[in-house]
């Protein structure tokens, strides 16, 4: 185990372009792509009339069978470029929005240098991420990498940057952990916890889809040194349904993130498996329960872009969702100025600051 060491970022929060005061930050969203190639869910479908929409570029009239088609359509899930990001981002800046988490990281196509144009282009603060995704995104020699060289290699995105691009990460995550974990996601998750004892890096967490995951994934990190507050646990709008698991993984402390507002439907489906999808109403009203509870202070939101059929040009709500839609909803339902200035302002700020 690396002993504690006080890393020289201490009270930053560290962007694409250089460390930042965390008052900085203003409006945050925690968890979104800005560049991705989510083809890692691929999967070629059995039947050849749904083969058609393999390498078919999207289109508006294929949104409708999206919900059951997007992890097939190639083009779907390729948010490759960086012109188009900057013109979809624009709906979250114009909105109000000042910075946000892009969570893409190794396996996922991270690009720091285009997040650093991106960042300079839309005049937004971006954080990159690091770490391992989901195991569909590991990398083929994952079962024999060690402990400590996958810890060394975040360690590194953090403190030098990522390969020679001198762009350095501000988060570990999005960690990817599916239900039942594995072993290598054992791994993984002992991995970034040494690296968050070692620079006070925040962990962000792609909780998977089960009541128990969180409080699992907690118990993992904790072992291994992590501090509970200072862990995003990402995805709550499908890893947990029940109150009295949210309950109980409120009260350990960690930041409370739901991430995919705007997502509805029916859920999301993939490969015989269906995960169950919060509505808006639901996120909102799972707000009021936990700020009636006490952890007002744990809560944060995104809308995990990573799909072209979010983009606004494809019929999507785009980056500017929150700030344009729920906002307002928000004020509706009487949260006041303060709870939703903690919810996208103060919160983030405390939750992406380095220890
Ligand atoms: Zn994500």
């Amino acid at each position: 185990m690396p002993k504690p060491s006080k890393s020289k970022l201490s009270g930053k929060v560290q962007t694409v372009l250089g460390p930042i005061e965390p008052g900085q930050l203003g409006i945050t969203h925690t968890h979104e792509h800005l560049l991705i190639d989510l083809t890692c869910y691929f999967q070629m479908p059995e039947e050849a009339s749904r083969r058609a929409d393999v390498h078919a570029p999207l289109t508006m009239d294929m949104l409708g069978r999206m919900e059951k088609a997007w992890y097939y359509n190639l083009d779907n899930n390729q948010l490759f470029s960086v012109e188009r990001a900057i013109e979809e981002v624009m709906e979250f800046k114009l909105n109000g929005g000042n910075s946000l988490v892009d969570t893409t990281n190794i396996g996922l196509a991270r690009d720091p240098l285009a997040l650093a144009r991106i960042s300079r282009a839309a005049g937004l603060n971006v954080i990159m991420g690091a770490s391992h995704y989901v195991p569909v995104s590991y990398p083929a020699d994952m079962s024999k990498r060690s402990e400590d060289a996958i810890a060394s290699q975040i360690i590194r995105d953090l403190t030098e940057g990522v390969g020679d691009t001198g762009v350095r990460s501000g988060v570990i995550g999005e960690i990817g952990v599916v239900w039942p974990m594995t072993p290598d996601q054992r791994k993984v998750l002992r991995a970034s916890a040494r690296a968050q004892v070692e620079t006070g890096a925040p962990i962000l967490i792609h909780s998977g889809g089960h009541n128990d995951s969180p409080s699992e994934i907690l118990d993992v990190l904790a072992e291994s040194g992590a501090d509970p507050k200072r862990i995003i646990m990402g995805h709550l709008d499908f890893a947990i349904q029940d109150r009295k698991a949210l309950k109980r993984l409120a009260k350990s402390g960690c930041f409370l993130e739901y991430d995919i507002f705007g997502i509805e439907g029916s859920g999301i489906e993939y490969m015989g498996y269906e995960m169950q999808l919060m509505n808006d109403v639901q996120r909102l009203e799972t707000f009021e329960f936990l700020i009636e509870g006490g952890h007002g202070d744990q809560l944060l939101c995104a809308q995990d872009v990573c799909q072209k059929r979010q983009y606004t040009r494809y019929g999507g709500k785009g980056y500017g969702h929150i700030l344009g839609s729920i906002v307002p909803r928000m004020r509706r339902r009487g949260f006041t100025q303060a709870q939703i200035d903690k919810i996208l302002v103060h919160n983030p700020a405390r939750a992406l600051t380095f220890a």
